[in-house]
């Protein structure tokens, strides 16, 4: 079993997830949303990667930058 709090508001509700084979069973969520997040969690996390970029030559050292969408979390480094 995994606990995971959900990110989906400001209640972070406290999830848990059991994975047997391809079932997942989630528990602790007050809404669908908290379910989806967890399912994706065991399955294929996901984030926004937000970060600064350093500017040569410009006005100011640095920029804030953020992916467009979602990444793999795991690609993240890349
Ligand atoms: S499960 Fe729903 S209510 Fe609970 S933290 Fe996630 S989004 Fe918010």
């Amino acid at each position: 079993m995994r606990e995971l709090t959900c990110i989906g508001c400001p209640i972070g509700c406290a999830l848990r997830v059991e994975v047997k084979g391809e079932e997942i069973t989630v528990s602790g969520n007050t809404c669908p949303r908290g379910e989806k997040y967890a399912r994706a969690e065991v399955t294929n996390p996901v984030r926004t990667l937000t970060s600064t970029v350093a500017l040569e030559g410009g006005s100011i050292a640095r920029v804030p930058v953020r992916t467009r969408g979602e990444v793999p979390k795991g690609k993240l480094f890349d």
